[in-house]
């Protein structure tokens, strides 16, 4: 192994920092948050390893007879100031590096919106398109089944993310009623609203990542009515987003997702993309707009650049020619730390994730509140909540930002991991 613990022991393999990975990603941002963690710092190895994480075998009987084995995660990075919170995703891709850095994004995300949770998030290396209703609902209850030892409304409430929804929502929290013998409505966020659901939640990740764009535009003086953006990804995040900015009367001209790369330079019609997205499942095919090559998305003039979809998207190869004046990182881990280093030298604002796309997991946390006390609130209270909180989170990010002279993504850690670390310090260790 090429590195050694700064205590006794070598790291546990699965932790070593030059593996390279999102988890690597992640221990590279809290190495650059550390100097300024005073006191605190001495704490500063809880962040490096995850609580608990938990891999899991999901065997299912496939439509044809034959029985099929899935790989599984839950990781509960860190429960210091409340119980687990994050995701489920379903993606072919899925590793339990990629989970234990995204729950360790939930950490930092939730600390610096505030909200009483920890971080954790889940995955399935699956490629949901794949299988039928019958399977997804099959492995969905399965995978639930098995993470069920360690989540519960005050443990660990999972929620929707990449290619997971309110259905599949729906599925978990009745296979954990079932398995507790009650309903349990508060097991996980992001269900139907008709379940115990929030208005305004499925669209409150875009929403966020729009409020906070219009904060930061306002500090670099960019006028939100005459802007340029260009969205990857145009589902539940980038699709609301999209729309958001397009309403506020920027031009959305270029749309990248799995079905290609979209630009018109007059401005996309933003809600006839949204009806073909509903319709076909991607971008490819839609009238009224010139075909690009994948790659050349990153170089399309524009003033907002919006990454709503996976990890890694941003990299030293692409991050020198990026004309966007600033980036909103809708996905979680869209940008590697080099492209960080060389949009900040290119002197592009970079609103990161766990500011950026934290308004999901804030209207997960009122949809929680809400089925604790069985009383729901309207659509303009939700929303008016969420603004303030992101306005609230995003100002003060930014003022440690100026007062440090760091970029936001190391301010956003300086405040989350002073928050996490505090009650790490106030609670103690047990025994
Ligand atoms: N998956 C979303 C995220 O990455 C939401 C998580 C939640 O609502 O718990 O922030």
């Amino acid at each position: 192994m090429a590195t050694t613990a700064p205590t006794a022991h070598a790291l546990p393999s699965y932790l070593n920092p030059d593996h390279v990975g999102p988890w690597g990603i992640f221990l590279q941002q809290v190495d650059r948050v550390e100097p300024y963690l005073g006191n605190l710092a001495r704490w500063v190895e809880t962040l490096k390893r995850p609580k608990r994480i938990l891999v899991v075998d999901v065997p299912i009987h496939l439509d044809d007879g034959t029985v099929r084995h899935f790989e599984g995660y839950r990781v509960q990075h860190n429960t210091s100031r409340g119980p687990g919170k994050g995701g489920v995703r379903f993606h072919q891709d899925v590793t339990l590096s990629e989970v234990m850095a995204l729950s360790a994004w939930m950490s930092i995300k939730n600390a610096a919106v505030n909200v009483p949770y920890g971080g954790a998030k889940g995955g399935i290396r699956v490629d949901p398109k794949t299988l039928s209703r019958g399977e997804l609902e099959r492995m969905t209850r399965r995978y639930t089944s098995e993470i069920g030892i360690i989540i519960g409304p005050n443990k660990d409430i999972p929620a929707p993310d990449v290619n997971t929804n309110e259905q599949i929502m729906a599925w978990m929290m009745d296979t954990y009623s079932m398995n507790q013998g009650s309903t349990a409505t508060g097991v996980v966020t992001g269900k139907p609203v008709d379940l115990g659901g929030s208005l305004g939640r499925r669209e409150a990740t875009g929403r966020g990542v729009y409020t906070v764009g219009v904060e930061a535009a306002k500090h670099i003086g960019l006028d939100i009515s005459t802007a340029r953006v260009a969205v990857q990804g145009f589902g539940n995040v980038g699709g609301v987003a999209g729309k958001l900015f397009a309403e506020a009367g920027a031009r959305v001209v270029a749309v990248q997702d799995h079905g290609g790369t979209i630009y018109r330079e007059a401005g996309l019609d933003v809600p006839s993309l949204l009806k073909h997205v509903q319709a076909t499942g991607s971008v490819g095919g839609f009238d009224g707009a010139e075909v690009i090559s994948n790659d050349k998305f990153w170089e399309v003039p524009c003033d907002i650049l919006i990454p709503a979809a996976l990890e890694q998207q941003i990299t030293a190869a692409n991050a020198g020619r990026i004309q966007a004046r600033m980036v909103i990182e809708g996905a979680n881990g869209p940008t590697t730390p080099e492209a960080d280093d060389i949009l900040h030298e290119r002197n592009i604002l970079v609103l990161p994730d766990v500011i950026a796309n934290a308004g999901g997991v804030t209207v997960s946390y009122f949809e929680w509140v809400q089925d604790f006390s069985s009383f729901f609130w309207d659509e303009d209270e939700i929303n008016a909540r969420l603004v303030r909180i992101m306005k609230e989170a995003f100002s003060a990010v930014w003022l440690v930002a100026q007062d440090n002279k760091v970029s936001l993504r190391t301010a956003t850690f300086i405040v989350a991991c002073k928050r996490i670390l505090h009650t790490r310090e106030l609670r103690g260790l047990y025994p």
